[in-house]
């Protein structure tokens, strides 16, 4: 029986479900009745020690094979992924709480690294210098690392894995995911579907687990490379951790994206564009707009007088009801975070133009929901603008000017989104240049890069040196080894005590 109609989640190593015997279980909510729907088992440290010993003698193997027989593997999987889209979608769903329109679209996203992924024969082709001396050619290769880990957050279950495992197999690394303990099931799932696609077992594992598997990932001398998805808090402690013992390491972490409309900007088509980036997935997306900025009053009072009516009409509830715009959030913890930064907007002095914190759904009142808010007057000092909040509250703030909006945007701690709405071409331009942030929209509220660029913020979104997939996805999850060579020719250059190629030129 599949493992995710058990109530008690189990883990997938070397190609099968194992019942995890640490005794200690993680809750799983159905968050749209607030009530723990199934337990996953957490890991043990010696659980994770067995995992990484399966993945290691899997990596020989694995390496080994050909590039283009790792794509076709690939190949397989994405038609699987796309065969069984409805069924991963509400897998999803029921964990996570997100519409199943949202999630089938961050499945297609992910999907997409698997389509890059396919083309791994070209994207490791490497770089060849004939004769750079007489009789010497020079030549590059680039191998896997070893075995790779992926920790991933609750928000994106299935695409942020996909940025990963995809990646790190077509390069010939093996993986262990250790998915959110939140709603781990269609990482689950993703992974039985590699095996049917024809994976070798042992190739790509997935332990679920807290603190005390990742504490052995992050030391465990067997470990060559860990990609983490998730906070910044945490994150920059995989990142210092993992590095510290000589491991390759990228933490994708959090977010605060300011959307800045300038006076010209089409207002109908910035308020589309508030409402799906402000308020999809309840805001629990490290793209959203969090933070709207105007450079004058009459903007920002005719975004909030067009805006108002659209957060009023919002249908909030189920994923199982289609015409559900926006769900719950993933928790009761979450939704009490989340009610308590609106109370500290509303203390520290910020104009609650809407207020969510009384929104119920019929049908759902213990439901872990919080209605679309509003937030005017915010300013920098502001806990509700510092912090990343990760649900449904948008906050306007009134810049004052170009140059001051630019600032406030270039002096937040984090750097993963932004975008500006404009007409101009030139405010679009210099925007683009000068902001110090990752990722750029013009007239794009999120813009997340295809699955053939790469995706990763700036400052305190993103500790290491690599973004996630597209040609950085390639770079993490490869080393270069370059090759000098000469073949006996007979041609002999003496002893050589300068520092040339290895003859004369
Ligand atoms: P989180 O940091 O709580 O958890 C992420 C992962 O780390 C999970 O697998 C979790 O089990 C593990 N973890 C949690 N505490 C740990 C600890 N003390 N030691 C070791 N591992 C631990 O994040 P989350 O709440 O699941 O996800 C939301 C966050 O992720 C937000 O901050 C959001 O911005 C961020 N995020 C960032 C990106 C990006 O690309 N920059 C994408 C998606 C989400």
């Amino acid at each position: 029986m599949a493992n995710h109609h058990q109530q008690v989640l189990r883990h997938y190593i070397n190609g099968c479900y194992v019942t995890g015997k640490s005794g200690r279980l993680g809750d799983i909510y159905d968050p749209t009745q607030g009530v723990v729907a199934k337990q996953v088992a957490l890991a043990s440290k010696a659980e994770t020690q067995m995992a990484i010993g399966v993945a290691a003698k899997a990596f020989p193997a694995w390496a080994a094979t050909s590039a283009g027989k790792r794509a076709k593997i690939m190949f397989r999987f994405r038609d699987l992924v796309q065969q069984h889209m409805d069924e991963l979608a509400v897998l999803l769903s029921a964990e996570h709480g997100k519409t199943l329109e949202d999630a089938r679209g961050s499945v297609t996203r992910g999907m997409e690294v698997v389509e890059y992924a396919c083309g791994i024969s070209q994207l490791l082709k490497g770089e060849y210098s004939a004769a750079v001396a007489i009789g010497v050619d020079s030549w590059n290769m680039r191998q896997p690392l070893g075995v790779c880990v992926g920790i991933t957050p609750f928000n994106f279950p299935a695409m942020v894995p996909m940025w990963m495992f995809p990646m790190a197999l077509a390069c010939g690394n093996t993986f262990i995911l250790k998915p959110s303990e939140k709603d781990p099931s269609v990482a689950l799932r993703l992974a039985e579907l590699m095996t049917e696609a024809g994976l070798p077992d042992g190739v790509l594992n997935v332990l679920n687990g807290d603190k005390e598997a990742v504490d052995v990932l992050l030391r465990d001398e067997r470990i060559a490379g860990i990609s983490f998805v998730g906070s910044t808090a945490i994150g920059e402690i995989i990142y210092r951790t993992g590095t510290a013992h000589n491991k390759r390491v990228q933490a994708l972490c959090g977010a605060k994206n300011h959307m800045l409309v300038m006076p010209d900007a089409d207002l109908e088509q910035v308020v589309d564009a508030i409402m799906g980036a402000a308020y999809g997935s309840a805001g629990e997306r490290c793209m959203a707009v969090a933070v709207v900025v105007t450079i004058d009053d009459h903007t920002s009072d005719a975004i909030i007088e067009k805006l108002l009516p659209r957060v009023r009409a919002l249908k909030m509830g189920a994923y199982t009801d289609e015409a559900v715009e926006m769900g719950p959030l993933i928790s009761p913890e979450a939704q009490s975070r989340v009610k308590g930064y609106i109370d500290q907007g509303v203390s520290e002095g910020a104009t609650l133009v809407y207020d969510g914190r009384n929104a119920t759904v019929v049908g759902c009142e213990d439901g872990c929901f919080v209605g679309a808010t509003i937030f005017d007057n915010v300013t920098k000092e502001m806990t509700i603008y510092r912090d990343e909040i990760f649900g449904p509250v948008l906050s306007i703030m009134r810049a004052g000017g170009y140059e001051a909006a630019l600032s406030l945007i270039n002096e937040h701690q984090y750097g993963n989104g932004t975008a500006i709405f404009t007409r101009d071409g030139d405010a679009a331009r210099d925007f683009t240049q000068r902001v110090q942030i990752g990722m750029v929209g013009v007239n794009v509220p999120i813009p997340v890069p295809m699955a053939f660029h790469s995706f990763g913020g700036w400052k305190q979104s993103l500790f290491g040196d690599h973004a996630m997939h597209g040609p950085e996805g390639v770079r993490f999850y490869t080393r270069l080894k370059t090759v000098t060579s000469r073949w006996p020719s007979g041609i002999r250059s003496g002893a050589m005590f300068d520092f040339r190629a290895g003859g004369e030129y």
